[in-house]
């Protein structure tokens, strides 16, 4: 089994077909993708490199992206995609962690040389044009559970780890794709506006199945106008989306009096989704979401908010169903449990497992840290959850994120909820400051929208009028920005960290 058959497959099935794009403009059919990742991959194996080698993959989305990972699965290897964000210090470690021999770069990402790789090559240089003059290698047969990429943890709290995701992890991500996510038509196409390295780049793998049209945006990121722009032209256009992104879609969407036309699907996920921001969103551009929960030790398959669970407005349960992360995906199993690995009872509050096809080999050369987060084949998620009796998932929080004030506990995201529905907020992050007292008192940082006003008494009052007292803040925080990683997410340890500092 190895994930570059997908490509051979398209390019023998329909070799003139379209396949990459750059922004509307197609660069390169199908029979170009296979010739073009064929040659690299004689280029690799004339090097000298053997199946199992690591190749980093360092540059901003770009089209060759897509050429550079099926190459390096053609020549048997294992690609480390680096989040482009990086600094250089933190993508050298992960060079040096993964043990990597060649990198593939382009010079606005990585400026200088990095130590200990053989090779290190600008994609927009004549040197990558020189490998392509390789002849092209014969695809090297992987096993299902051989490596296949080494997917870095955003590490929002220290080192990152490498996640082991092997071609039957990924070829199960994608067949699930068409089950629970959202079936493929050839005309489709999936635009790369998150970093490639992260589930954007990893639904490649279903489109490359459709033999779908793969886009990457001129500005190789997130411009809303680019984007609108390009449903209309490129489109039908799905997409992965971090909940900020959407939100930015939807801000766009309505400013500009847009509908989401040509858009198919944005399946958002990766961060909490609070309920007014979806419902927001279905209203202003319909019924083109859906959600998924998982992580990279079960990269993009765990739980699916389906389209349709979306629409049931109708649904006794919609308003808790739109707040939760949907039912298990058709290749895993979900549980909830106490710290001992018991079942917990529906409504109960515990760790949320996952067991699977799509569950991680275990992190590089960490049998620690393995043995922590796998056990009996039950991935540990670290996150925290409730199942209700229809099977539907509602993330609370980190376990770590957890509030204990007075012997109680609250869980911010319930706080969260509750405040983003108090007009003129448009972010909010809640988290804990010590306090001698309670334990821990609840702090909310607020970001006020455009051109408005919050007011701490307005806050606490309709709070109050919605949970119970002692999960409301005990004080408001009013912030331009929260902080957030190169994924979009809140930086919880960072405003902790603020609270501590004074
Ligand atoms: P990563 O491994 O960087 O993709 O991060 C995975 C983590 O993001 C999960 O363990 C969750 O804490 C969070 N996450 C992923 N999907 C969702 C979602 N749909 N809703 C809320 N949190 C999510």
């Amino acid at each position: 089994m190895n994930l570059a058959q997908l490509l051979a497959r398209a390019a023998r099935t329909d070799p003139d077909r379209p396949a990459i794009f750059s922004g509307a403009a197609p660069v390169a059919s199908y029979r170009d993708w296979e010739d073009r990742s064929a040659r690299l991959a004689g280029a690799l194996r004339d090097a000298g490199l053997e199946p199992g080698d690591r190749v980093v993959l360092f540059l901003r989305n770009h089209p060759r992206y897509l050429e550079v990972l099926l190459g390096a699965w053609w020549a048997g290897l294992v690609v480390v995609p680096v989040n482009a964000k990086l600094h250089p210090n933190e993508a050298q470690w992960i060079i040096d962690n993964a043990q990597a021999r060649w990198a593939f770069v382009t010079a606005d990402v990585a400026p200088g040389p990095f130590d200990g790789l053989e090779r290190q090559i600008d994609v927009e240089t004549p040197a990558y044009g020189a490998l392509l003059q390789a002849l092209a290698a014969p695809m090297v047969e992987r096993a299902p559970d051989d490596v296949a990429w080494l997917f870095y943890t955003s590490g929002t709290t220290g080192r990152p780890k490498g996640v082991m995701l092997t071609h039957r992890n990924l070829m199960t991500m994608g067949l699930t794709y068409f089950v629970d996510v959202d079936p493929i038509a050839p005309q489709d196409a999936i635009v790369y506006a998150a970093p490639m390295s992260h589930g954007a780049g990893i639904y490649a793998i279903p489109h490359l199945m459709a033999g779908a049209r793969h886009v990457v945006p001129a500005s190789g990121g997130v411009e809303p106008e680019e984007l609108f722009a390009l449903a209309r032209k490129a489109g039908p256009l799905s997409m992965f989306a971090a909940p900020t992104i959407v939100k930015r879609l939807v801000d766009h969407a309505e400013a500009h009096g847009e509908t989401g036309e040509g858009f198919k699907t944005i399946v958002y996920g990766g961060a909490p989704m609070y309920a007014a921001d979806i419902e927001r969103a279905l209203r202003v551009m319909g019924p083109r979401f859906v959600q998924i929960y998982g992580q990279g030790e079960t990269p993009m398959v765990g739980t699916a908010l389906s389209r349709a669970h979306l629409a049931d407005t109708a649904h006794p349960r919609h308003a808790a169903r739109i707040a939760s992360v949907g039912v298990a995906q058709t290749p895993v199993q979900v549980r909830v449990a106490d710290s001992a690995g018991q079942d917990l009872p529906a409504g109960e509050v515990g760790e949320v497992l996952v067991r699977g096809d799509t569950v991680m080999a275990g992190y590089w050369r960490n049998p620690e840290a393995t043995a922590a987060a796998v056990r009996d084949g039950w991935l540990w998620t670290g996150d925290m959850g409730a199942l209700d009796a229809d099977g539907f998932l509602t993330l609370k929080d980190r376990s770590k994120d957890l509030i204990i004030s007075g012997g109680s506990n609250i869980y911010p995201r319930e706080v969260e909820e509750v405040l983003l529905t108090a007009p003129g907020l448009a972010e909010v992050a809640v988290v804990g400051a010590p306090d001698p007292e309670w334990g821990e008192v609840v702090v909310a940082f607020v970001v006020p929208q455009k051109g408005t006003a919050l007011e701490a008494a307005a806050l606490d009052a309709h709070c109050l009028a919605q949970i119970a007292r002692f999960k409301r803040p005990k004080r408001y925080e009013i912030v331009d920005v929260l902080p957030k990683n190169n994924y979009g997410k809140v930086l919880k340890t960072e405003l902790r960290r603020r609270l501590v500092g004074g």
